[in-house]
């Protein structure tokens, strides 16, 4: 039977592009963040124009944690998508009503955007861990911003992902609780899902066994792995911190080790470990058949090739190997 022709405003959707043959050994994607300056924003370009010709499946925007970060978001997603490169642009419901959902949900479809990652957001205030209350007029969990999405008219083709926690939400209940909050959003009409940061794949693969346990069609969607490349003993720390994920502690040692009591002065050691720990997760998560990798760049690029060199997916690249394979 002769394909449907995806209408020329859209883009194709996540599960499409990573079901489609990929140049590398299985698709992978990128995250990006509102760039904060000029020279951030100018390394934001660079390191799109790296992951598109390197055969990125799609790429991703983090929707920031309020006023400007928030207009820098809708920006780099709307010029993205005039770019020849998939973009899923993230909204959260934090100090938002649902007036300004529906405002910002309609701009991302006049943009040409049409996949979305609905997530609820972090309490503002700047401690991810504290209290959540909702905006008055607004919504409390990320179920009702995918309901809203599908019903809207100007947004009910999106395709719409969520938000899954290997080791659980650090305020779910319990781990059933967790898994039945997940499903719920499965169920109101998510197609995919990307995973916090982890560090040890069993955590992974038990929300996989979890979900597929709970709801053989809901649990079967495909969940995309998210890979943070350590590059910094400090920056690991503060991620930590913020997601509520667990560092394992033989890791955590062998940054200690690298770092020899002065961080600074070892930078190179602690990165090479970096690299080597994500390049041995990414090979497992391969081996365990996962739809695509998600790498959290940070706007970087040079750490995530390195790893997708080491899996034989990118070319290596540097002034030290003597040529820029690569922009
Ligand atoms: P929800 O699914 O709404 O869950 C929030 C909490 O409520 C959880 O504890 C859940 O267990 C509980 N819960 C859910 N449903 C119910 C229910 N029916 N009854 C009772 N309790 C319930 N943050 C940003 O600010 N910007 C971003 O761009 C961003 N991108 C992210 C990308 C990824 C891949 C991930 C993993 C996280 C991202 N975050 C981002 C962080 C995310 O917003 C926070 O982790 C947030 O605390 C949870 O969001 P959620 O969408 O999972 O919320």
């Amino acid at each position: 039977m002769a394909q449907q022709p995806i209408p020329a405003s859209y883009q194709r959707s996540i599960t499409d592009v990573i079901s489609m043959p990929s140049p590398g050994r299985i698709p992978f994607s990128v995250e990006f963040m509102p760039p904060r300056d000029d020279a951030a924003e100018a390394r934001l370009w660079k390191a799109a124009e790296t992951f598109h010709d390197l055969g990125a499946a799609f790429v991703s925007v983090t929707y920031g944690a309020g006023g400007s970060s928030r207009e820098r978001t809708t920006r780099v997603a709307r010029q993205l998508a005039r770019h020849p490169l998939t973009t899923l642009v993230h909204l959260t419901l934090v100090n938002h009503t649902e007036e300004e959902l529906i405002s910002i949900l309609k701009d991302y479809a006049g943009a040409g955007l049409s996949n979305l990652l609905a997530l609820r957001g972090d309490p503002p205030g700047g401690d991810p861990l504290g209290e959540w209350t909702p905006t008055p007029g607004g919504y409390h969990f990320a179920s009702e911003l995918i309901e809203l999405t599908k019903r809207l008219p100007e947004t009910s083709h999106f395709q719409v992902g969520i938000a899954t926690f290997p080791e659980g939400h650090f305020r779910a209940p319990s781990l059933e609780a967790d898994t039945e909050f997940t499903l719920a959003k499965l169920r109101a009409g998510a197609e995919f899902s990307i995973t916090q940061m982890f560090f040890d794949v069993d955590y992974y693969l038990r929300l996989r066994d979890r979900l597929v346990k709970a709801d053989s069609e809901q649990g079967a969607k495909p969940i995309i792995p998210g890979i943070m490349p350590i590059t910094s003993l400090r920056s690991v720390r503060r991620q930590i911190e913020l997601s509520g994920a667990h560092l394992p502690a033989q890791l955590e040692e062998r940054l200690v080790a690298a770092a020899r009591g002065d961080e600074e002065a070892h930078r190179d050691d602690i990165r090479k470990v970096g690299i080597e720990v994500s390049t041995a997760m990414a090979e497992r998560l391969i081996a365990e058949g996962v739809p695509d990798l998600h790498f959290m760049t940070m706007n970087f690029a040079r750490a995530t090739q390195e790893v997708l060199h080491n899996l034989g997916m990118a070319p290596a690249w540097g002034p030290e190997l003597g040529h820029d394979a690569v922009r």
